[in-house]
């Protein structure tokens, strides 16, 4: 017996957001490891690269002059200042991968992630939550790449993105790994099925009814 054809679909924006140290980084590389031909979306920044990170993977390094340019010529669909630092996805390389039914993982803030939704309303839209106070401080301290006043800054900023987190389809509390993980994983299967993604395969179903 023939194998049926696959239902061609396009890809699905699934974009991860939380506070500093909640575990973001963590999370988004398991699932890029478990599922590699999901596509990341590079983003532009005008920050400095850190140690052992490569334009072009981890980010497009640009001047701040560059990036206002690209953000006149309204090449991004979203785009925030964080921490001092202009940050902006383009919507070009993105709007390519979906259309070859490439899922495209976003690791961007929240400011972004409520710009992104008016582009791309299929999308899921996920908030990671840290278990306690306490715990996202130890986490900002054990990780070492932050100075101190730099883990202040990042949890006074923690409490304005969490009061964003009802702008989210789900939330995921970070408190045990392995279970956050779980979670995180079963949300971005769910919504690989959303109709929203199927192309015309429902249309294609119901003329075999005629
Ligand atoms: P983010 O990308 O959100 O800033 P990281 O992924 O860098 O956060 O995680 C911050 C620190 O917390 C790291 O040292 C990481 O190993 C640790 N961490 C992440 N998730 C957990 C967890 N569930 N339990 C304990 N520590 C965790
Ligand atoms: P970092 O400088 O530590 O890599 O990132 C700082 C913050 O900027 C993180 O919360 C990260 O998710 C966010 N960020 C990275 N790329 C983008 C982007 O393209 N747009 C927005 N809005 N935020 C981004």
């Amino acid at each position: 017996m023939s194998e049926a054809p696959k239902p061609a679909r396009k890809g699905l924006v699934f974009v991860v957001c939380a506070p500093s140290g909640t575990g973001k980084s963590t999370l988004i590389a398991r699932l890029r490891e478990e599922f590699d031909g999901i596509g990341f979306s590079v983003s532009y920044t005008t920050r400095q690269p850190r140690k052992g990170e490569e334009d072009g993977v981890h980010y497009h390094f640009v001047s701040r002059e560059g990036f206002v340019a690209m953000r006149s010529r309204g090449e991004f669909c979203e785009w925030a200042e964080v921490h001092g630092n202009f940050y902006g996805t383009a919507t070009q390389p993105v709007k390519d991968m979906l259309a070859d039914g490439r899922d495209v993982l976003f690791d961007i803030d929240v400011q972004g992630a409520i710009q992104l939704r008016k582009t791309f309303t299929d999308g899921v839209f996920v908030f990671l939550l840290p278990p306690s106070r306490e715990e996202l401080l130890r986490r900002l301290e054990g990780r070492g790449t932050d100075a101190p006043d730099a883990v202040l800054k990042r949890m006074n900023n923690a409490r304005g993105e969490m009061e964003q987190a009802e702008n989210f389809d789900f939330w995921v509390v970070n408190d045990d790994l392995e279970k956050a993980y779980s979670e995180l994983r079963s949300v971005y299967l769910a919504g690989k099925t959303r109709p929203a993604l199927y192309n015309g395969i429902l249309e294609k179903l119901l003329k075999e009814w005629d």
